[in-house]
């Protein structure tokens, strides 16, 4: 019976020292039999043999979970903001503290009219399409590299019908950052875990790519190398907006600082943690030539 088939799901889940068992086994059995498999259980829709389809797909969706591949990448989609996302291997699953980035850019520029605004390292795009849904009026571009999340990144575009415009291009070249101008806002959630996050992820984590996790041995290798090279790319008074790792904050508000940015704020996420570090860019043309005239 289906219903006995939940309960084997669950204590497999269980055992398998998966922590939120209950909220994961819903997600699986909503996969096979809907997202209102709930309530076809309790008004008895479900008090039937399970088909061999059924069982099969649930065995190996199980299978794979218990061997600590991501929920996120098994059922291939997960929600971000208002929406949902493909997801899979070779691209970072949208989390929840990412939300507060989109919030702080939204901020940022939402009492701009057609406001310019460019994501870099954006993934599955949850932060340039969320941007762009929550802006009507905007112009959002979304630059990605790395093949499998590039192929994300257009799928959801795609699916969400959105007009956010895509890169592919290495946010870490020059030459990428010459093709873009007159920018009000530039956001990223760069990779930023250390050498030693990245000795003790968890399992799940492993399985996202490394090129999206890790940013050098103290994780800061991006918040050093993109407000310079993509000074040019924003306008004057333009910001430019960071996701951060919770111990990041102060660290690239220096760096920030001595490249000229001000009014840096550093703002933190529901758990109370820093997660967002914004900056302005007032001055465009900081030429330093070192002669006093
Ligand atoms: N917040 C992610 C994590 O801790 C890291 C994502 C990133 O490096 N941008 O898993």
């Amino acid at each position: 019976m289906v219903s006995s088939l939940y309960e084997q799901a669950l204590s497999a889940l269980k055992s398998g020292g998966i922590e939120d068992s209950s909220f994961e086994a819903d997600v699986l059995f909503e996969e096979i039999f809907g997202r209102d498999f709930r309530l076809k259980l309790l008004t008895g829709q479900l008090d039937r043999p399970e088909t061999e389809a059924e069982a099969g797909k649930l065995h190996e969706m199980l299978e794979r979970r218990l061997s600590g591949e991501p929920l996120q990448y098994i059922v291939g989609r997960w929600d971000f903001y208002r929406g949902e996302f493909s997801v899979g291997e070779g691209v970072l699953i949208p989390r929840q503290d990412t939300e507060t980035l989109v919030e702080s850019a939204f901020a940022l520029v939402k009492g701009i009219k057609n406001p310019r605004i460019l994501d870099l390292c954006a993934g599955t795009g949850c932060i340039a399409i969320t941007l762009s849904e929550l802006l009507p009026d905007s112009e959002v571009h979304a630059v990605e590299f790395y093949d499998e999340a590039y192929r994300y990144l257009e799928k959801n575009i795609s699916e969400h019908g959105s007009h956010v415009i895509p890169h592919k291009l290495d946010v870490l070249s020059e030459e990428s950052a010459k093709q873009f101008t007159s920018f009000d806002l530039i956001t990223c959630n760069p990779p930023y875990l250390t050498s030693s996050d990245m000795a003790n992820l968890q399992p799940e984590v492993s399985h996202e790519p490394e090129t999206a996790l890790f940013g050098g041995k103290d994780g800061l290798d991006f918040y050093r190398a993109i407000p310079v090279i993509w000074k040019p790319a924003i306008k004057a008074g333009g910001y430019i907006a960071f996701e951060i790792g919770a111990t990041q904050g102060e660290a690239v508000k220096e760096i920030l600082e001595a490249l000229g940015y001000s009014d840096v704020r550093i703002i933190k996420d529901l758990c109370g943690k820093d997660r967002v570090v914004t900056a302005k860019l007032q001055h465009v043309n900081c030429v330093t030539t070192g002669d006093t005239l």
